[in-house]
């Protein structure tokens, strides 16, 4: 089992020179000012721990969970010292101290089966079309009777309509819509994707079919692991793990797709949980080397000419896409050549959403997204585009708490959309 390495963490708090370079991208030490709410004050405790100097185990847990896991600051610390991991490390070795509550359980539980993502799937979809989501919004009835965190949870779920799983609506494999053939690409569903943003998925698959590769949407894929891994659940994490690099890590595909942050960080840093493996070790290179993200996959392509996004954009980098993976430039590429691009400030700076940070330290986390939503305000531009369920979630509900009243899209549903404008002149 992963555990915290207490040699490790005393190296990073050795190879930590107090430089204060992470001080400034940490949003909780931008929020408190508090070293032990930094980078380098989580550090110090973890080692401190590792060494036996700290008494109370519940500390540290308190600690890592209050980190959002958005490695900021392993993107900019010289030393490469990782806070980020080792708080993810400190939650799976501290687990017993404070276990999940029962709702994280039901849902960390759900995320083994696919069949139940697609049956909450249709039940989302018949809460909206039956007019109950529009009812619990107006009459905010949740709060009344007292639940609030139900109430607020409730509020992330997107507003504009929810469509029905890929799993339900796709074939196994579609061809390309080109005359020539350039290869197989399989796409990796992502649960949340799945269930709750399927026509941004059902976009990304249209783009690359348009691209000419043929496509595959295996149904043996299964959940990344990556919520179970946030919540230091190593063994569901490790299960989900190892069916995922059974199948991918044996099957013909030119690449692995995906157009979640989250599952593209987790297909790429198996290699890292299984590194000495004699069997997974092997399965996780190869499905590390085949893993893009939707945005990688697009820069590469290229986009036709003429393509052409008639609205102002700005980006949103999932962390889990800039600090985990270095995927930044892409997409950023991709929409300087299709859009009226404009950069925001702060891009790589996490949203507050965090896996279940926002439900977990919700004053905080809303706290982070109005300073994002008032950089968005500052871009003026009329769609922000994000390449993350998670973030997705968040920033829908920025638009609608803080404003401004930007359209917040998957980038895969603008690159489709510019893909469709070819040849008409933009605005
Ligand atoms: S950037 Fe790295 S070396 Fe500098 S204070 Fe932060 S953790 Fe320590
Ligand atoms: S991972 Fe993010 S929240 Fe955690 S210490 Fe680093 S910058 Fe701060």
């Amino acid at each position: 089992m992963r555990a915290l390495d207490a040699e490790q963490l005393v190296r990073d708090a050795e190879a930590c020179v107090r430089c204060g370079l992470c001080l400034s991208v940490c949003p909780t030490y931008r929020d408190t000012q508090l070293e032990i709410q930094s980078p380098r004050g989580r550090v110090t405790l973890y080692a401190d721990y590792a060494q036996g100097r700290v008494e109370d185990p519940l500390r540290v847990l308190e600690a890592a969970y209050d980190c959002l896991d958005c490695r900021a600051c392993q993107t900019v610390c010289p030393n490469d010292v990782k806070p980020g991991e080792a708080a993810l490390d400190a939650r799976v070795t501290l687990q017993e101290g404070r276990p999940p509550s029962r709702l994280v359980r039901a849902a960390l539980a759900l995320f083994h089966y696919p069949f139940l993502i697609d049956l909450a799937n249709v039940f989302l979809v018949l809460y909206q079309r039956l007019g109950l989501q529009a009812l619990l919004r107006r009459t905010r009835l949740l709060e009344r009777v007292g639940l609030g965190g139900l109430q607020f949870a409730e509020s992330l779920l997107p507003g504009r309509p929810v469509r029905l799983a890929l799993r339900l609506t796709h074939p196994r494999r579609l061809e390309p819509k080109t005359e020539r053939p350039k290869g197989t690409v399989a796409f990796f569903l992502g649960c949340v994707m799945n269930l709750v943003f399927s026509e941004s998925s059902s976009a990304a698959i249209e783009v690359i079919r348009r691209s000419g590769w043929a496509v595959r949407i295996p149904r043996e894929t299964t959940c990344c692991g990556a919520p179970h891994i946030e919540e230091g659940d190593w063994y569901g994490f490790e299960r989900l793990a190892k069916k995922n690099l059974d199948f991918y890590g044996r099957l013909e595909v030119d690449y692995i797709l995906t157009d979640c942050a989250a599952c593209g960080a987790e297909l790429k840093g198996y290699v890292k949980h299984f590194a000495d493996d004699p069997v997974y070790g092997p399965l996780a290179r190869r499905v590390a080397e085949k893993t893009l993200m939707f945005s990688e996959f697009v820069d590469r392509e290229g986009l036709p000419g003429s393509a052409r996004f008639p609205f102002a954009t700005t980006h949103q980098h999932a962390c889990h896409a800039c600090h985990a993976q270095g995927v930044k430039d892409e997409p950023e590429r991709v929409l300087s050549f299709a859009t009226d691009y404009r950069p925001l400030e702060g891009n790589t700076d996490c949203c507050g959403s965090a896996g279940v940070y926002n439900l977990t330290h919700t004053d905080e986390s809303m706290r982070i997204l109005e300073r994002k939503m008032a950089s968005v305000a500052r871009t003026g531009a009329e769609v922000l585009t994000v390449e993350n369920p998670g973030c997705l979630l968040q920033l829908d509900l920025g638009t609608r708490r803080y404003g401004p009243e930007v359209k917040v899209r998957h980038i895969a549903e603008v690159v489709l959309e510019a893909m469709e404008n070819q040849g008409e002149p933009p605005r």
